[in-house]
């Protein structure tokens, strides 16, 4: 039995995703006591709940008594089963995260599985759906995995009632890469996703983002959504290079200018792209444990937060590899071996 303090590092709640993946991979139990104690509202929130729940149902574990708000969590394994699964959220709570953790695991299954989950799609925090399709997606197929990502319906904080689909393909043995520049620049664009919320927030975003980063009109896309998947707005920019996409975004929200938004993906993309490192800080954060279960790997990133040096600490309680951090103020690398 593993046992994880959800206290330790950042303290939030990837140690119990990143946990639940690797137990669920490794058939290794665990226990984890004071989950996400740093958070303001510690214990688990209903999408960390369902992701306990999900990943209990897809290899058949056993847990106890767990509701919202549980601060401990025993978790004791059996064999990964794909096939087809449905898990709401019920709140806006990410259902990309849930994914995040399913993800991984559902490679190891025989068969292949497809992923239905409900909930929010475009939360602040959490990676947005396009993130996982274009960016994340696209390092797992580097490694040899197919997953396929559909976004049906969006679904934006407060109100959720967004959908995503999920197809995987088993794959057993991941390959081994390593992601140490962006390479060429292949194409790189604007989307003002934009729902229940005037056309003209939409249109400001991307007037300041084509000022800010000198792109024309063809780079900047108003994505106009139904109402009722709304009110909600997310700014997302596209960076497709010759070895990595990356996506970052920004939210629209009351009492926040358009231009504010704008400024906010701007400068997230600007130090990415002065680093000149393959990754940006979240990618760098995901890529750590799909690197870790091939046994080994190597990036740049523009960024080592601390979210990512807690994953790797409990990345390396289950897998026999060492992550290490070379860091430096514009770009830092990141090794994973096997040990
Ligand atoms: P909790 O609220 O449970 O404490 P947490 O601390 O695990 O959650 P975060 O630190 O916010 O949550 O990160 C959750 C995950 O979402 C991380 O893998 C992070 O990289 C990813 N993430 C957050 N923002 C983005 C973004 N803009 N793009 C892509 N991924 C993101």
């Amino acid at each position: 039995m593993i046992e994880l303090d959800g206290a330790t590092g950042e303290g939030g709640g990837q140690i119990l995703r990143t946990a639940l993946t690797l137990s669920m991979i490794t058939g290794q139990p665990f226990r984890i006591a004071n989950i996400r104690a740093n958070r303001p509202k510690p214990g688990l929130m209903r999408q960390h709940l369902v992701a306990v729940q999900a990943a209990a149902q897809v290899c058949g574990a056993e847990i106890g008594e767990t509701s919202v708000g549980s601060q401990t969590l025993e978790f004791v394994p059996k064999k990964i089963k794909g096939g087809e699964y449905k898990f709401a959220i019920g709140t806006a709570g990410s259902c990309t995260l849930v994914l995040q953790t399913l993800l991984p695991a559902l490679l190891y299954a025989d068969t292949p599985s497809v992923i239905q989950v409900t909930g929010g799609t475009h939360n602040p925090m959490a990676p947005p759906a396009q993130f996982l399709q274009r960016a994340y997606a696209r390092v797992l197929a580097d490694m040899g995995a197919t997953i396929d990502i559909q976004l049906n319906r969006f679904g934006f904080y407060p109100a959720g009632g967004g959908e995503v689909i999920a197809r995987i393909e088993p794959c057993k043995q991941l390959q081994a890469i390593e992601m140490m520049t962006p390479g060429k620049r292949l194409s790189a664009y604007a989307e003002s996703f934009i729902a229940g919320v005037p056309a003209n927030v939409a249109k400001r975003e991307l007037e300041c983002i084509g000022t800010s980063m000198g792109w024309d009109e063809s780079q900047l896309l108003v994505r106009g959504l139904s109402g009722d998947q709304g009110p909600g707005n997310a700014l997302l920019v596209t960076l497709e290079h010759e070895h990595v996409t990356e996506v970052f975004c920004a939210f629209g929200e009351k009492m926040v200018r358009a231009e504010a938004v704008a400024k906010h993906a701007t400068q997230q993309v600007r130090h990415y792209l002065a680093s000149g490192a393959a990754l940006g800080e979240h990618l760098a954060d995901q890529v750590m444990l799909p690197m870790a279960l091939a046994g080994s790997g190597r990036f740049s990133t523009d960024r080592v937060s601390k979210h990512a040096t807690t994953n790797a600490a409990v990345i390396g309680q289950f897998l026999p590899v060492g992550i290490s951090f070379e860091e430096s103020r514009e770009i830092s690398t990141c090794v994973i071996a096997a040990t």
